[in-house]
């Protein structure tokens, strides 16, 4: 007779797949999951360190499934159990969890049904717990999972304490293999991890930490909310997060958001918890499309689906940086990542870290903060970077997808721009702030200058002609070019370095990244650009339809969308249009649970599809994502033009409201001429018009403000259109 475990040996190559598609509905395994599920099989331990996105609970949850006996798995997010275990069970697959949301009637309720469940997932807490692991002790066990390992380590970003003790289960459950898995982890790390659960000799896999699909742009702060705003622009309606590093900037990043008529989220750890889990919640289930945060948001959110990232402040290190950026493109396809940063960022950081007491941790902390802020300023392809910090080597000079490498940024010899401000610097004694310095070079005549007699200097005016921003961009690069430095305290001040005399000797030469201050069209095209080489050419309209349908289902079952099906799975759909339960079953995601499920609903939808658009069919050559978007502009601008009103366009779009005055407004901006007046009568225009001709085109909330309650954003959208012309011309 077979034994369980020589029954899994047995597993050939392609019944592993099987086993994939009739559990998961996936059609192939990605990057070392095979190899991770196999050493699992063959009862090894395995350490894998995957990124984020990589697919690593399938390496767990499917030989949990081939074997008999209970994998428990080890996870500190309450929100992630709940989340797995509900597209478990979509699957058609018994697994449960323990944390102190439920109450205790449930708590013995799974714990006496232990043996029914493949899986069980427990906070670490709860496993240290004397009484359950005496309970565990009674029931055969499959494997231990640590998830989020790194929280073993103390040389980690986000250590815990009840990790430290996951050693004593080797010593209770010797035999039982155990795979722990982190998405990051250096050198020291992935040892402690070893040591830590007394690993013996584990399978180590490591994947590569590049993100492909991920464009990552930093950009120095400038005018932040413009900045903002410039990005969400080109994002559309597809979900995202924003990060914040303080509270108050995540109220006030939410308030300007919700008052130009985005419709975002908030959280931070100054809700109620009520308020934080109602806001993630509405998030997840597409409700919300914008979550504003604080770093306490997103461990354990797994929204696979999340298209874009911003970080409006420097995160602390780059292991955070690259935790939350991880969290966009999941499934694969394609995300934008921005992140803004400040000298400020820094300095609040390394001021903060003063207060440590272990000198230790306190300089391996600052190292890293460094490192981020390395990161920031430097004019390297920034995936190199990144991969490089990891102990990765990166064989391309360009990624093709970082603001280094797309945008032509190159360098300008900055030697007398140096020159002037480190003159400047040496003349007001080394003593005074990156704000007077600016303002003295600037030329400034306020009240302070004044006062001090600074605007007598010969270094006051000398930089007149550049803008704030530039200034303080010139600034911050000497900073990070080690020509000035910036002291620690409550009131840094700017001084010489050993190197700032070489430099206005003319001995040495300055040069900086070349940054363009304008808001560039060009940038839009870019960005349409990368899209077009990396996105598959579906069907947009059909996608958007598919979409809603998978919205309603979710709602109905109060399930995040993403449970039903993948945005993958959707638009595979709009490429291949399915037209039975055969060609169904074959789009990636699509196994016989959700087959029986969700299948009929879903092929009607596409067989019913071939009538109701003006665009072909079936896409037989590829059309990139562009052409389609254009299409499908030109085909709202057809409607309206036919006299259609919002509601009849809407009804035979198949779009939302948003995404039609959207389309108007981009070709009324792009110059196409449009009377709005059946959308924004006369009189309403004329006020908005008067507004705009106060306080000007660039944000819409101040022109909102100047009107009358009745003008919508999307009145004031459309009539700001026709003045944004030029920019695009
Ligand atoms: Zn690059």
């Amino acid at each position: 007779m077979l034994t369980d475990q020589n029954k899994s040996l047995f597993l050939s190559e392609n019944k592993l797949e099987e086993e994939l598609k009739q559990y998961f509905g996936y059609n192939e395994f990605r990057a070392y999951q095979k190899e991770i599920i196999q050493a699992l099989l063959r009862k090894e331990d395995v350490l894998a360190i995957l990124p984020t996105g990589a697919g690593k609970s399938l390496c767990y949850q499917l030989p949990a499934l081939l074997q008999s006996g209970t994998a428990i798995v080890v996870s500190p997010l309450i929100s992630l159990m709940q989340d797995q275990v509900v597209s478990l069970y979509k699957n058609g697959i018994s697994a449960a969890f323990i944390n102190s949301s439920l109450p205790y009637q449930e708590i013995q309720s799974v714990l006496n049904h232990l043996s029914d469940y493949k899986l069980l997932y427990v906070a670490p807490e709860r496993l240290l717990d004397p009484q359950f692991l005496s309970r565990l002790k009674e029931t055969p066990i499959s494997f231990f999972v640590i998830d989020e390992a790194h929280c073993i380590s103390q040389w980690g970003h986000s250590f815990r304490v009840e990790y430290r003790k996951l050693s004593i289960l080797k010593e209770i459950f010797p035999h039982c293999p155990i795979i722990a898995l982190t998405a990051t982890a250096t050198g020291e790390v992935e040892k402690d991890i070893q040591v830590q659960l007394a690993m013996r000799n584990p399978i180590l896999i490591k994947g590569s930490f590049d993100r492909p699909n991920l464009t990552i742009r930093i950009h120095p702060k400038i005018q932040v909310d413009k900045q903002l705003k410039n990005f969400l622009e080109q994002q559309g309606d597809r979900p995202g997060i924003i990060y914040a590093a303080t509270r108050k900037g995540v109220e006030n990043a939410f308030e300007s958001l919700r008052q130009a008529g985005y419709v975002v989220g908030r959280y931070h750890a100054g809700l109620s918890e009520q308020e934080r889990s109602s806001s993630q919640h509405a998030f997840l289930h597409d409700q919300v499309t914008i979550m504003v945060a604080t770093v306490a948001f997103g461990m354990g959110v797994h929204k696979p689906d999340i298209r874009f990232i911003v970080h409006l402040d420097m995160p602390r290190n780059i292991e955070q940086f690259y935790q939350e950026i991880g969290r966009a493109g999941r499934d694969g396809l394609p995300a934008e990542c921005l992140m803004l940063f400040g000298v400020q960022d820094f300095i609040i950081y390394k001021t903060f870290l003063e207060d440590l007491e272990d000198n230790e941790i306190r300089k391996q902390m600052k190292a890293k903060t460094e490192s981020m802020y390395g990161l920031c300023t430097s004019l390297k392809c920034r995936r190199g970077e990144l991969l490089r910090y990891f102990g990765e080597k990166f064989p391309l000079e360009s990624c093709g997808a970082c603001d280094n490498c797309l945008e032509d940024t190159g360098q300008i010899d900055g030697t007398i721009i140096a020159q002037k401000i480190l003159s400047c610097v040496y003349r007001l004694k080394q003593n005074i702030g990156i704000r007077m310095a600016m303002d003295v070079l600037r030329g400034s005549k306020n009240q302070n200058i004044l006062n001090r007699g600074y605007d007598q200097l010969s270094t006051h005016g000398l930089l007149s002609e550049l803008s704030e921003q530039e200034v303080r961009y010139y600034i911050e690069c000497l900073i990070h070019l080690r020509f000035l430095q910036l002291t620690e305290g409550e009131y840094p001040v700017l001084k010489w370095t050993e190197q700032s005399l070489a430099v206005v000797n003319g001995v040495k030469t300055v040069f900086f990244k070349k940054r363009d201050f304008k808001t560039k069209k060009s940038e839009k095209e870019r960005l349409v650009k990368i899209r077009e080489t990396t996105t598959l050419h579906y069907d947009e309209n059909l996608f958007e339809t598919l979409r809603k349908l998978r919205l309603q289902i979710a709602r109905d079952e109060c399930v995040p969308p993403y449970v039903v099906f993948s945005d993958r799975a959707l638009q595979e759909m709009a490429v291949y249009f399915p037209k039975n339960q055969q060609e169904f079953s074959q789009i990636n995601g699509v196994g016989p649970i959700k087959w029986v499920k969700y299948g009929e609903k879903f092929l009607k939808i596409i067989n019913s599809y071939g009538g109701q658009s003006v665009i072909p069919k079936r896409i037989n050559e590829p059309v990139v994502e562009s052409m389609q978007r254009h299409h499908s502009m030109e085909e709202t601008v057809i409607l309206y033009r036919q006299g259609k009103n919002l509601e009849q366009i809407m009804e035979i779009r198949q779009l939302t409201k948003g995404t039609i005055l959207s389309h108007l407004a981009e070709v009324i901006q792009k110059g196409v001429d449009l009377d709005i007046s059946p959308l924004v009568p006369l009189e309403k225009q004329s006020a908005i018009k008067n507004a705009i001709a106060e306080v000007g085109v660039e944000r819409l909330t101040p022109i909102k403000e100047k009107l009358s309650a009745d003008i919508s954003f999307d009145d004031i959208r459309l009539v700001t259109a026709f003045f944004r012309r030029s920019e695009f011309t």
